[in-house]
């Protein structure tokens, strides 16, 4: 791939001046066109050329106090690795990248950079930011594709072992962490196949499984032993695992999807986002006969929500052969939480939004399947708690829409398994989550650490990755001092100015 480099045109780059670079337009991704990906499941976009990620790094001036660092919450070195991408040496761009993100190609195609470190970029001012979600994956897939990835080294063995319950992107950060500091770790995970919702959840047009597998298999190769169809609380419980274990990390996210309650909700013919999406991405149901699996093959979908859950659902829906899709959302495509590139490649797809309406009720024939859903519309109001507007029903607005589908993707609680089945571990009685010290991922029980969705709710993957370092850190001080009771990590206490904290 080195070859592909116009060697006298990064010469020029590289002499450029601040001005100029900002001159520079934001290189965009090739992609499959939308009338074409309809029909398929593979990626969308393709990737920058090798070309085109020099020249896009090359737009990057290299701040003295870069504030992109502050936006990724795994702490990426982003000006080092993309100085390297600029100079075209990918070795030590993904090196670079690599001393805190293990998992690259997964965060370069789903982390949501344009609410992390391109929001602070100091080029999104003025001009687009430097596309460093982009540059990420395209670090990560030259590295893969020309098989250089590397093994991480593995410390010495501490004689130490650590039991990490969920394999999404938590759970494998913790692990690799934990390797690296020569402990034992066994991975159990209650399905089939490792990556959580990166694996169940995320379809393959988005991020395709074998760059799951191929990040996976670095972890196995630093010798994590990862046991499947292990679902703790019902093989084993937490207790058990500490008596193998010296340390126990959770990771077993958010998966227990949220009905609205409403008439009609267990027709046949409603799925949960979860369910829908775990039958075609996990066990390839759209593939059916040839795998086990089946999934509806509808004419008419309804999704109800406006995440990237309902987006992945939509999309998915037009992918198995839907004439028509709706995205039936409570409030304007504004409060949508989806990211904005999912919008538009839905809306290009062809999904149809319905924005401002509510579904309340379904409506099913003699045989107990889904025919109807009874809608209303909606207005804005003030904002409530989230900071968004309030969706209020417009009475009297009632309507029926046809269809033989409905997918629900309004939400996902935390995993109750593992917080029932473990004595002494406090529990946010409202959210299901486990209480969990965010600064030190330590639970109320000791010698137990939690992270990712089971710790604050649904969020993102590298929110979770980011627990899932903190968690590592964490476990390896406990490991080696003993002590529990700690508020802070060492160096990590809040500048109190010089005044003594009260101790509580
Ligand atoms: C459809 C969908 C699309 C998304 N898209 C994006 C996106 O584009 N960008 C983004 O940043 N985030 C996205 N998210 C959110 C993101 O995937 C999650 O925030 C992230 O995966 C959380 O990681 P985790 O490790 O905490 O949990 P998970 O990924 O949920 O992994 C938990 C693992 O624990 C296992 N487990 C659960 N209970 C047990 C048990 N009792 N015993 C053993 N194992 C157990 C599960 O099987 C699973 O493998 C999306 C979520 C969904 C559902």
């Amino acid at each position: 791939m080195i070859e592909q480099l116009d060697h006298q045109e990064i010469e020029r780059l590289k002499g450029l001046k601040n001005k100029e670079r900002m001159q520079i337009p934001r290189q965009k991704m090739p992609e499959q066109s939308a009338l074409q990906r309809r029909k398929n499941f593979n990626e969308v976009p393709h990737g920058l050329t090798p070309m085109q990620a020099v020249i896009e790094a090359n737009r990057c001036i290299q701040c003295k106090k870069p504030v992109c660092r502050k936006g990724c919450p795994v702490g990426i070195d982003i000006p080092a690795f993309i100085a390297c991408v600029a100079e075209g040496d990918f070795s030590g761009g993904i090196a670079k990248m690599k001393e805190t993100n293990m998992l690259p190609a997964i965060c370069g195609r789903v982390c949501p950079q344009e609410e992390q470190c391109e929001k602070t970029c100091i080029l999104a001012k003025k001009n687009e930011p430097i596309a460093i979600g982009r540059l990420e994956r395209f670090v990560a897939d030259w590295e893969r594709e020309n098989s250089k990835v590397a093994t991480p080294a593995i410390g010495p063995s501490t004689g130490k072992s650590v039991g990490v319950v969920g394999s999404g992107p938590a759970g494998l950060t913790v692990a690799i962490d934990l390797r690296r500091a020569g402990h034992e770790v066994t991975i159990y995970e209650a399905l089939h196949a490792p990556g959580g919702v990166l694996m169940y959840g995320i379809p393959e047009f988005r991020l395709p499984k074998a760059i799951v597998h191929a990040e996976v298999d670095v972890v196995r190769q630093m010798g994590v032993d990862i046991r499947y169809n292990q679902v703790i609380g019902m093989v084993e419980n937490v207790d058990e695992l500490l008596q193998r274990h010296d340390a126990v990390f959770l990771g077993t996210g958010a998966g227990l999807p949220w009905f609205m309650g409403i008439e009609g909700e267990n027709l046949c013919g409603v799925y949960s986002a979860n369910e829908y999406l775990t039958r075609s991405n996990l066990m390839k149901a759209y593939d059916f006969p040839r795998a086990d699996t089946p999934i509806a093959r509808s004419k008419i979908v309804a999704v109800v929500g406006g995440g990237n859950v309902a987006m992945d659902s939509a999309r998915t829906a037009v992918r198995l052969g839907a004439e028509q899709v709706y995205l039936v959302y409570r409030r304007s495509e504004t409060e949508m939480p989806a990211r904005n590139e999912e919008i538009e490649h839905a809306k290009e797809e062809g999904v149809i939004l319905k924005i401002l309406h509510n579904p309340i009720k379904y409506i099913g024939d003699d045989q107990g399947r889904i025919r109807q859903m009874e809608c209303i519309r909606m207005e804005l109001g003030e904002p409530d708690a989230s900071g968004r507007r309030r969706p209020i029903p417009l009475e009297g607005s009632e309507f029926i829409l046809d269809v033989d589908t409905v997918v629900v993707a309004i939400g996902n609680g935390p995993n109750p398994l593992v917080p029932q089945t473990t004595t002494g571990l406090d529990v946010d009685p409202r959210r299901g989550t486990i209480v969990t010290n965010l600064n030190t991922m330590r639970t109320s029980k000791q010698g137990v650490f939690a992270g990712g969705d089971i710790a604050i709710g649904a969020a993102t993957v590298i929110l979770a990755m980011g627990h899932g370092r903190k968690a590592g850190q964490s476990i390896n001080h406990y490991l080696e001092s003993g002590i529990w009771d700690i508020e802070f990590l060492p160096g990590d206490e809040p500048d109190t100015g010089g005044k003594k904290k009260e101790s509580k």
